[in-house]
Parts: C-alpha cells; sequence; structure tokens
C-alpha cells in the first residue's frame, strides 16, 4: 500500500516535470524568433539607407557635370569618395546580418523539430502515466479494502494514532525493534522499553524518532526477515 501511494505520489511530479521541459524549450524558441524578428528590421534599415547613399551618389554624379570651378569639383568628388565609402561599408554589414540571418533560421528550425519531438515523447510519457495512476488507482482501491478488514479488530484510537504518524513520516508507522533498536531511526530502544516490549502487552513508542514500535522476534518470519537485510548490508560492505 505504501509503495502504491508513494508511486501515485510521484506521478503529477513526473507530469509537472514533463511540462516545465516544453514550457522552457518554448521560451528559448521564442526569443531565437524575436531576435531574428530584430535582425530582419535591423537588416531592412540598412537596405533602406544603402538606397539612400546609391540614390545620393547618383544626383551627386549629375551634379558634377555644372560645377563652376575646379574647387567645386574637387568638392564635389570629395562628397561623392565619402559616400561611397559609407555605401561600401553598409553593404559588407548587410552581408554579415545576411550571414547571422541565415545561421538563425537553422538553428530555430532544429529547434523547432527537437521541440517537435519533445511535444511527442511528453504525450506519450503523460499517457502512459495516467495509465499507471488509472492502474494503481484501482490497486489502492483493492488494499484499502483489504486494510479495512484487517483494521477492522484494532482499537480506533490506537488506529487513529498510527493513520496520524504514517502520514506525518510519509510511510512505515510500526516498526519491528531488532537486536535492541528500532529498525527505522536505528537508535537503541532502552533497556526498560526492550523488556516491555518483550512482554508484548502494549504497543510502545519508539523515544527517538516516534514510531510505534513492537518485538521482531514476536514474530519468526520477521526475525528471518530482518537478518537477511542485515546479511546483505553487511554482503556490501565488505
Ligand atoms: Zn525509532
Amino acid at each position: 500500500m505504501l509503495g502504491i501511494e508513494r508511486r501515485l505520489k510521484r506521478i503529477p511530479q513526473q507530469l509537472e516535470a514533463l511540462d516545465e521541459d516544453l514550457v522552457r524549450l518554448e521560451k528559448l524558441l521564442e526569443r531565437e524568433r524575436a531576435k531574428l524578428q530584430d535582425s530582419h528590421e535591423f537588416r531592412a534599415s540598412q537596405e533602406s539607407q544603402l538606397r539612400d547613399e546609391d540614390e545620393q551618389i547618383r544626383s551627386s554624379k549629375q551634379r558634377l557635370t555644372g560645377v563652376k570651378s575646379t574647387r567645386e569639383l574637387a568638392a564635389a568628388q570629395r562628397e561623392i569618395e565619402s559616400t561611397r565609402r559609407l555605401a561600401q561599408a553598409r553593404s559588407e554589414e548587410i552581408g554579415k546580418i545576411q550571414d547571422a540571418i541565415g545561421k538563425a533560421e537553422s538553428g530555430i528550425s532544429k529547434m523547432e523539430s527537437e521541440l517537435k519531438t519533445v511535444r511527442e515523447s511528453a504525450a506519450e510519457e503523460r499517457g502512459r502515466l495516467e495509465d499507471e495512476r488509472q492502474r494503481l488507482e484501482a490497486a489502492l482501491g483493492k488494499t484499502r479494502t483489504s486494510r479495512s478488514k484487517l483494521t477492522a479488530g484494532v482499537d480506533p484510537d490506537l488506529l487513529r494514532a498510527y493513520d496520524r504518524m504514517r502520514d506525518r513520516l510519509n510511510g512505515m508507522a510500526f516498526v519491528p525493534v531488532h537486536e535492541h533498536r528500532c529498525t527505522a531511526c536505528k537508535m537503541q530502544v532502552p533497556h526498560q522499553t526492550y523488556v516491555m516490549l518483550r512482554r508484548g502487552e502494549e504497543i510502545l513508542s519508539c523515544e527517538h524518532c516516534g514510531r510505534m514500535i513492537y518485538w521482531a522476534a514476536h514474530f519468526p518470519d520477521e526475525v528471518e526477515r530482518l537478518q537477511a537485510i542485515i546479511q546483505k548490508r553487511k554482503g556490501k560492505t565488505s
């Protein structure tokens, strides 16, 4: 039941993570598109200035025929020359903007196809998670039914206290004491408590973690299970 609840709890988080990935990619793409738009506008303004400069050169050339002195001629030629240099630099600049636009466009189309892939796999994952949620909810329903049969004979106050603790600790709230230690928090249980646990007449609490505790040896299967865990842990560390 605990395993089912934990998996169910994780599903909304996983769905949210999927959405976050998508939103992040979409924002990135939006930003790149806005930058591209700026580049287009910049190119248009540079092209319009270049047209003005070309026009200026043309009209200056026409005026050359009407000059009355060598001084006027020299001044007009200087003007043409400087405008020509401006226009030349601007053409180069436009070429660079054009390169940048080309790169940005291919980057954007790559991002668009990536986004498409991510969107598709997110939709698939979402479907899978929804299926899992339904399956888990059905399983939880069944487990709840059998749990309520099992708890029918338990003292209601005790059951309430147990449920509260189970919610708070997000997990097991009734744990075995094995080899004088609480198996949840691993702290040693005082001798007096241990003696009472062995008697098994009441449910006690671990004074360190607050969980309800019982003596593992009341259940031989439990001892076997705990020994197996300890053996496994030893095997890992040696
Ligand atoms: Zn404890």
